[in-house]
This record gives structure tokens, C-alpha cells and sequence, in this order.
């Protein structure tokens, strides 16, 4: 009776039509087919956000053969008729929305699904997709590969930041963080690695089956899967954290692994300083294909294109705090990964018995007033530009600048909150400004004005 009552006092106070019967709300929309970033506009969708990704993915390297079956459980954010993911340069023979044959279209690296009712908003849904194809070397706008890169003896991913799409349906938005577990079957000799944790590994009739199971929520660019002639070996970083390693048999393994034996002893030092390492294991891809010229950051495995110096290591365990834990909802906000990773490169090398943070400002800042260190601006490089040197060097001299000005204590403070905020809240530039104000109460609009968003050499800064 008390719900009568509550009714009848909701028709009164809304003098509108009677509430509408339960389960029809707002017509059904189509989901948006962008996600809503400047740089990427078709990267990622609208009205629903993943859970998890189950992929499972068979692929033979001589032939770069994939044949794949994608499990996406979602939720829908509104009403949805139909709804997209990103997927490229591959065919898809079937899509099932809840068990169900759906309909769908795929053109232009969309593929839209239409359900056989619509979704309501706030509904769980399972969505399976069976694609395949050919793989290719993807390359994004610059020119670099990325995305699912073949070789004749594997292949491996680099993602950012939009190339999840050349490998499996996703959304692909940094924002939307969801678990993964892969599936990954090779020939009997060749290796695959995932994300995570290796939970399974079985051989039948001439191939391996591996599966890599990554529960802590990670961003699509952040998403991994390499096949290769790699050697598996184990590590334990601080509090038994598992590190798992696969270094390719034709690079100089001794190499590799005098390099990758340091990283129990620089999370430990991180941990120090930006408090306990933020997932559930650790370790590192070294592959022997260098032509993309990159390492990149993938949640709880980097890979390396060839045998990594120390600092690049000691940059890509960095992001697993500052990108891969605190992400960006924009990819203007670069600089909060690149900047910031340089930074703690800065930090390990000065640990190491290498120049200090401001010693390797003073030979930054020395660099000419024409240079592209002060044209490309730090804080919105535009897409073409970023990755260049600004956004990882002026972007950690900003912090250098930062830390002169509110002091070693305060830095430090700051640091350590940005490193412990939420990791499914995704950050943006005026957050950092306003911790770092409410830290030190200093008013900083003018500091993070002047070296991230002013083209030009600043003025040096005053000493402290
Ligand atoms: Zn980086």
C-alpha cells in the first residue's frame, strides 16, 4: 500500500502522463559509432561498456592465418536497437547477441550488430563474433605499424592508440576498461603470450593451445597477444609478485635477461615511491622482429621490439602506473603517460648513479629556442605528434618544473597520490593540477599554462 500511495503522489507532483509500464522507457537508439575523442573520432562506441573480453584466436604464423571467436560481455548503457564495435581489416561470418543470431553490417571498420530485440538500458548482454582473415602489418597515421604486426615467424601487438581493432571487436576507448582472457592456439613450437597469467597450456594433433588469463581490468590499447619462438622464464618481484618473461630465441637472450633481471629491484623502487605495484604479475616480451621500433607498455607485459637498454624497461614498468593503472580519458592527455614514465626513468637513472631529475632538465632545457621540443605542445600534441619528443621530454621537464616549485616534499606527495587514484576513473590534465594545487596550495595555472599549452621555449625557471 505504501508504493500505491508513493504513485499516486509521483502522477500528482509530475501533472504528466502516468508513469510509463515497467520495462519501456525511451525508444531504443542506435549506439553511437565513435567514442567521442577529437584525435580518434571513429575509435569506440556509445551506449553500452565491456566487462570482459574472452578471445580466442588460432593463428599460424607461415600462413598468417587467424581464425577467432570473440565472447564480449557488456552492458547496456541506454536503450540500444543496435549497437557498434571497432574491427578492421578482417571478415566476420557470424554475430550472436545473448545466444540469438544477430544482424549485422561491417563496413568502414564498424561493425554494427542489430539484435533480434532491442537491449534495455542497463541489461547485461553477451555478444560473440566469429571473424578471421589474413593479418597484414597495420600502420597508423605516421606510418608506424602497429595493431596485430605479422612475421614470418609470429606476430605481436601494439596497440596504442587505436590498432586494438585490427585483431578483435572492441571498444575502443581508453575509458573502458574490461578483464581479458586469451586463447591462443599456435604450431607445436611456437609460443603465445597473453596478458596476465599463463593458466593453461595444452598440445593435440600438432599445435599448443595457451591460455593467459588477465583479471585486472585494462585499457584495449593495453591488450596483448604475441606468438613467436619465444623461451618462457619465471621471476618473483616484491611480495612474490609472479613475472613471467618470453624472450625470443634469435636475440641475444643473456642480453635480455641481464636486463629484465633488474626489474624485481625497480619495482621495489617505484613501490617506494608510488606505492605498491598496481596489478596481479608482471613481465616482459623481447622480440627479435625490431623493424616497429618501439616499445610499448602493455598492462603487465611490455614488449620490446629487440633487446631493451635499462631506462626503457625501467619507462614501460613506470606506465604500468602512470597510463596503464591512472589512464587518460582523452588522448590529448598524453603527456600523463609519456611525461610521467620519463620521468621515473629520470628517477631510476639517478638511483643507478646517473644525472639527477634537474640535471637532466638543464640538458633539455638546453636545447635550441627552434628546436620541435618547444613547438609541439605537451599538454594537445594533435595525433600526428604524439609520440614526439616534447610530449615525453617538455612533459617531464613540466614536472621537474613542478617539483622546483612546490618543493621536494610536496612533489613527492603528489606523486604518490596521482599513482593511488582510482584506476577506473579515467584522469585528465586539470585533475593533476588540482591535486598538485590542493598538495602544495599553490596557485599552478600559470606553471602547467606555460609548459604544456605555450608554444615556445619557456623562460627558465626561477631557482628554488
Ligand atoms: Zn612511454
Amino acid at each position: 500500500m505504501a508504493t500505491l500511495v508513493g504513485a499516486s503522489v509521483l502522477v500528482l507532483a509530475s501533472g504528466a502522463a502516468p508513469a510509463a509500464a515497467e520495462g519501456v522507457g525511451p525508444a531504443p537508439v542506435d549506439g553511437a559509432t565513435g567514442g567521442g575523442d577529437p584525435y580518434f573520432p571513429a575509435a569506440g562506441n556509445g551506449g553500452y561498456d565491456v566487462a570482459h573480453y574472452d578471445l580466442d584466436l588460432s593463428y599460424t604464423p607461415q600462413t598468417r592465418a587467424l581464425t577467432a571467436h570473440a565472447t564480449i560481455e557488456a552492458r547496456a548503457l541506454q536503450g540500444l536497437r543496435s549497437f557498434s564495435l571497432d574491427l578492421r581489416d578482417l571478415d566476420v561470418s557470424a554475430v550472436r547477441v545473448d545466444g540469438a543470431a544477430a544482424g549485422f553490417t561491417h563496413r568502414g571498420g564498424e561493425l554494427v550488430v542489430t539484435p533480434v530485440a532491442p537491449l534495455r538500458k542497463r541489461a547485461r548482454f553477451v555478444v560473440d563474433v566469429d571473424y578471421g582473415g589474413t593479418t597484414g602489418q597495420p600502420a597508423d597515421p605516421t606510418g608506424a605499424l602497429y595493431g596485430w604486426i605479422s612475421f614470418p615467424d609470429g606476430a605481436f601487438t601494439g596497440n596504442e592508440p587505436d590498432g586494438a581493432s585490427t585483431w578483435y571487436p572492441v571498444n575502443d576507448i581508453p575509458s573502458d576498461k574490461a578483464g581479458y582472457t586469451f586463447t591462443v592456439d599456435v604450431p607445436d613450437g611456437t609460443v603465445a603470450v597473453g596478458n596476465g597469467k599463463l593458466t593453461d597450456q595444452k598440445s593435440a594433433g600438432g599445435r599448443t593451445t595457451y591460455r593467459w588469463q588477465a583479471d585486472d581490468p585494462q585499457a584495449s590499447y593495453l591488450a596483448m597477444a604475441a606468438t613467436g619462438n619465444y623461451v618462457l622464464t619465471t621471476d618473483r618481484g616484491p611480495h612474490g609478485l609472479p613475472i613471467i618473461n618470453a624472450v625470443d630465441a634469435d636475440v641475444d637472450r643473456a642480453a635480455a635477461q641481464a636486463v629484465l633481471a633488474k626489474q624485481p629491484a625497480m619495482i621495489a623502487f617505484y613501490e617506494d615511491r608510488f606505492g605498491r605495484y598496481p596489478f596481479g604479475s608482471f613481465g616482459a616480451v623481447v622480440d627479435d622482429n625490431d623493424e616497429p621500433g618501439y616499445a610499448l607498455e602493455n598492462q603487465t607485459r611490455p614488449i620490446y621490439a629487440g633487446v631493451p637498454d635499462e631506462s626503457t624497461v625501467a619507462h614501460e614498468l613506470a606506465h604500468q602506473w602512470f597510463g596503464d593503472k591512472v589512464t587518460p580519458r582523452l588522448w590529448k592527455d598524453i603527456w600523463l603517460n609519456e611525461g610521467f614514465a620519463t620521468y621515473a626513468e629520470w628517477l631510476w637513472g639517478e638511483s643507478t648513479g646517473g644525472p639527477s631529475p634537474q640535471q637532466q632538465f638543464d640538458q633539455a632545457y638546453a636545447t635550441p629556442a627552434g628546436d620541435e621540443l618547444w613547438s609541439v605542445l605537451p599538454g594537445d600534441p594533435g595525433p600526428a605528434d604524439m609520440f614526439a619528443t616534447a610530449v615525453y621530454q617538455r612533459g617531464a621537464m613540466t614536472l621537474q618544473v613542478l617539483r622546483t616549485t612546490i618543493g621536494d616534499d610536496a612533489f613527492a606527495k603528489v606523486l604518490r597520490q596521482w599513482a593511488g587514484r582510482d584506476r577506473d576513473r579515467p584522469v585528465g590534465t586539470d585533475d593533476f593540477r588540482a591535486l598538485a594545487e590542493q598538495v602544495s596550495g599553490k596557485d599552478l595555472d600559470a606553471l602547467f599554462r606555460t609548459w604544456l599549452y605555450t608554444p615556445g621555449k619557456p623562460a627558465a625557471p626561477a631557482p628554488a
